[in-house]
């Protein structure tokens, strides 16, 4: 299945800056996020598509985040600092204790 990236409005999938549905091949993106956040989500979306899923979610966001290239790595920080927002620290939270 080839994987396919679609950019979606913020309100689609917030607070994901991105999100992946791998049985569809799928990955979305927000469309309004600057140009190098964008590139660094698409790539990190991309991977989550190709993953085994057997794996917990901690490694399985490492594997994502660490094997990109590196000239991604101004994205991944910029994407960084967008996630230190009270709705994305919550989703995090959500997420450290198992829920959806
Ligand atoms: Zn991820």
């Amino acid at each position: 299945m080839a994987a396919t990236v679609q950019y979606v409005p913020k309100e689609k999938i917030y607070p994901y800056l991105g999100y992946a549905w791998p049985s569809i091949g799928v990955a979305f993106v927000r469309e309004d996020l600057p140009g190098m956040v964008k590139e660094f989500v698409e790539a990190h979306e991309r991977r989550h598509l190709i993953q085994r899923r057997d794996r917990h979610w901690i490694w399985l966001e490492l594997d994502a985040t660490i094997f990109l290239d590196w000239k991604l790595l101004p994205g991944f920080m910029a994407a960084f600092c967008m996630s230190m927002t009270p709705a994305r620290l919550r989703l995090l939270w959500r997420r450290l204790r198992g829920e959806k």
